[in-house]
């Protein structure tokens, strides 16, 4: 691997991911990317921040990777996208960052989420990654939009103790206009997580006009509800917090005037959800 890494490397700290991060990792070569890809041996990171109590049980530290293949509306880190706006950093300097948090992660009945991006875009670094904080006693956290989750092994599927698995519509059409994407393979790998047993929480984002649809809403609930393994649901209600995101990168935001859902609106969802049976926040 060659030392393409910035002379005054960058703090992989942040007081939170909506800082705008680019470029950071853009010296590196296409080479070294694609090496990084396949080894593990270095990932591409927005950043690390702590404090978080959102990402798991209790407190956590976040690793917030770069590379998304998807293009949600509503994304709130669209600097994210691209891998190498993030840092690249060994598995051992990643590892020595956890390292830090290990003591005060545990008092605290914390753990370490591994977020992105999407996480398993770098497939191998978040396995390495996952696997390290694990064999220091760690809880660890994966969320994940699921697409790449062919690409764990089913011994893989361990290294989370939990996967927060983000939903973000049923009908294929409308998932698709909202992520760019197809829902199938993040369907498939709710069910290989429900038929190994893996702890997930699920999340959905309510966004008006574009993830509120009633019906789809109820197909989702029941969906979760059959796979047996969803210990809770999150609904998070969409917000502004990364419009200038999208303006600082030039991007073309849909949701310009889409104001945040109601507290009524959230709470519908949330008893939607409820009604099946699962637990809802
Ligand atoms: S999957 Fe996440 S990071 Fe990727 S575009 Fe959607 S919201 Fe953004």
């Amino acid at each position: 691997m060659s030392e393409a890494v910035p002379a005054r490397a960058p703090s992989l700290a942040a007081k939170s991911p909506y800082e705008l991060r680019v470029d950071l990792g853009k010296g590196v070569p296409e080479t070294d990317v694609r090496s990084a890809l396949a080894t593990g041996d270095m990932g591409f990171l927005h950043s690390f921040t702590t404090g978080s109590t959102v990402d798991g049980p209790g407190v956590r530290l976040v690793a917030w990777t770069s590379g998304c293949m998807w293009r949600c509306v509503y994304c709130h880190n669209p600097d994210t996208w691209t891998m190498t706006n993030g840092i690249p950093v060994s598995i051992a300097r990643a590892t020595e960052e956890l390292g830090k948090y290990r003591r005060g992660l545990k008092v605290m009945s914390g753990g370490f989420t591994l977020s992105g991006g999407e996480a398993l875009m770098q497939h191998r670094f978040a396995v390495k990654l996952l696997s390290a904080a694990r064999g220091m006693g760690i809880h660890t956290a994966l969320d994940t939009n699921g697409y790449y989750g062919e690409k764990l092994s089913d011994d893989e599927l361990q290294v989370a103790d939990l996967v927060i698995l983000d939903i973000k519509g049923w009908d294929p059409e409308r998932h698709r206009r909202t992520t760019g994407m197809e829902i199938g393979p993040t369907l498939e790998f709710a069910r290989r997580l429900a038929a190994h047993r893996r702890p997930v929480w699920l999340r959905f984002v309510l966004v008006p006009g574009w993830s509120d649809n009633a019906d789809d809403i109820e197909r989702i609930a029941d969906f979760a509800a059959g796979l047996g393994n969803v210990e809770r649901v999150d609904v998070l209600p969409f917000h502004q917090m990364g419009r200038f995101k999208w303006k600082e990168l030039g991007l073309d935001y849909k949701l310009q005037d889409v104001e945040p859902p109601s507290p009524e609106a959230v709470e519908r969802t949330c008893a939607a959800f409820r009604a099946v049976g699962l637990k809802a926040y």
